[in-house]
């Protein structure tokens, strides 16, 4: 993607950047902000569309046996029951005596190079906490006291449907992860999409949890998007699929996105939930280290039974060759929108120097993901023929992708400017145009120009974008 070792990105220059160029805005900034809520600013909504798009191409479009849902945000609350959520979605949570700092205690003891997970029970993490409290400080005071870790329920709680007031009645949550929309609509798939195990479901959707930390900009938000496949195999099957998935998940990030592989790695879980067969993270190198971008699971038969216990509705699949009847295991896929956003313009960012005290920055986006594909300038913005023959070009183009039409100060400035948001490429129309009807293609990494007929730009972009 690009030649800078971006190891050298800063966090706080990745923020102010996203905010500059109307890539990220706090939520509700007039007023302050709302911790851990973002919004996307007109090239953030694009880039995000744009991530959403390559991952439904590479799960969905390129696999006939995987089909897309789209379900609701709210859901029974039984289901939150049924999957667990309810008693056991937490982390663990303590307060700093000194500043009355809310802190997660398992990334407090992560970051004094103690190993410790969210799955821990209050008493492991209790006793971690006190055989390394010399080691363990506070993020915003320094301080190195703390109240006992207690665990601190995620999932976010509503008043829909509650007109009595009565707050002893069971909530409706909004959802905490998409997956358990695909479990409970996993028989109403199979019995009208003519699929077959081994099948997939495929989701995109908001997701919310009430983060104990408000750090690290749109790596951990409080509202958030998750992308996630679930799989249905045979139970003999599952650990062959789980491999797999592995393989191809890892060749989305390397291929399709062109990650450098230095960048990302696998991190196998050590502490698994009882169900799980096997779990592995997919971790990128964000400007504050290696974390988890996407998560691949083999879960067993776990979901499905839970749901059929509380529900009572048979899920098992009756296997139309051989007549086995078995509950299917699941092999998921799960990456934030979000983070991976985050992962995507760490990557591209470069504020490259051009000698002789010249940089720009640029971010080299593949072209599938740039928010604009194209931009085409007229050479001045007072000559009509130019401007006329400019818009005809844009025309032509803006039917096929995102372009953009841009005639403010001179060329150089105009090209800094689609640099740092990633446009692959810019036309600008100039006299020659008017005599031979060629322009001048620029490309954003080479910054190299050349001469092309307008007439084939439509082709030479597709082509070269693809
Ligand atoms: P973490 O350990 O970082 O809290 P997790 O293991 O709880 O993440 P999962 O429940 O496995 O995450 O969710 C799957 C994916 O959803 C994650 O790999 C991540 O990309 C994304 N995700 C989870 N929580 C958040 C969040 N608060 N903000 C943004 N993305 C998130």
């Amino acid at each position: 993607m690009q030649t800078q070792q971006h190891a050298t990105v800063q966090m706080d220059a990745l923020t102010a950047f996203a905010k500059r160029r109307g890539f990220v805005f706090p939520s509700s900034e007039i007023y302050g902000g709302l911790a851990a809520v973002y919004d996307y600013g007109p090239y953030g909504t694009l880039l995000a569309r744009n991530i959403r798009d390559a991952w439904f191409r590479a799960m969905v479009q390129l696999h006939p046996n995987i089909v897309p849902l789209d379900s609701s945000i709210f859901m029974a609350p039984q289901v939150w029951e049924a999957s667990g959520h309810v008693k056991n979605f937490s982390d663990p949570l303590a307060e700093c005596k000194q500043c009355h700092a809310r802190v997660r205690v398992d990334h407090l003891l992560e970051a004094a190079g103690v190993f410790a997970d969210e799955k821990m029970s209050d008493e492991e993490i209790n006793a971690l906490l006190r055989e390394h409290a010399d080691a363990v400080r506070c993020p915003q005071c320094g301080g190195s006291d703390f109240t006992d870790a207690k665990a601190f329920n995620l999932l976010v709680q509503s008043n829909l449907g509650n007109f009595t007031g009565n707050w002893s009645a069971q909530p409706t949550y909004l959802r905490g992860e998409t997956c358990q929309g695909i479990y409970v609509n996993y028989k109403n798939v199979l019995d009208t999409a003519r699929v077959k195990v081994p099948f997939g479901i495929a989701q995109i959707g908001k997701a919310f949890r009430n983060e104990i930390t408000a750090r690290q900009f749109i790596f951990r938000k409080r509202e958030f998007e998750q992308m996630e496949m679930q799989y249905f195999v045979a139970p003999d099957a599952m650990m062959d699929a789980y491999e797999e998935w592995r393989a191809k998940r890892w060749r989305f990030y390397t291929e399709t996105l062109g990650f450098r592989e230095e960048n990302i790695r696998w991190h196998e879980h050590e502490n698994l939930v009882f169900y799980a067969k096997a779990a592995h993270d997919i971790e990128y190198r964000f400007p504050f280290g290696f974390k988890e971008l996407e998560g691949v699971h083999a879960r067993g038969d776990y979901d499905l039974t839970q749901h059929m216990k509380a529900s009572g509705k048979d899920l098992t699949y009756r296997d139309p060759h051989t007549g086995q009847k078995y509950v299917p295991h699941i092999v998921e896929t799960s990456v934030g929108v979000d983070r991976l956003f985050l992962a995507v313009l760490t990557e591209a960012y470069e504020e490259e120097n051009l000698g002789d005290g010249k940089t720009r920055t640029v971010l080299h986006l593949p072209g599938a993901l740039a928010p604009i594909k194209v931009a085409v300038f007229p050479l001045m913005k007072n000559k009509p023929d130019l401007v006329a023959k400019a818009r005809e070009v844009f025309g032509a183009l803006s039917a096929q992708y995102m372009c953009e039409f841009d005639d403010n100060g001179n060329v150089g400035k105009r090209y800094r400017r689609q640099d740092e948001i990633g446009t692959p490429y810019c036309v600008t129309v100039d006299f020659q145009t008017l005599e031979d009807g060629t322009v001048t293609l620029r490309d954003r990494d080479t910054m190299a120009q050349e001469r092309v007929p307008a007439s084939d730009l439509a082709a030479t972009v597709a082509a070269r974008i693809a």
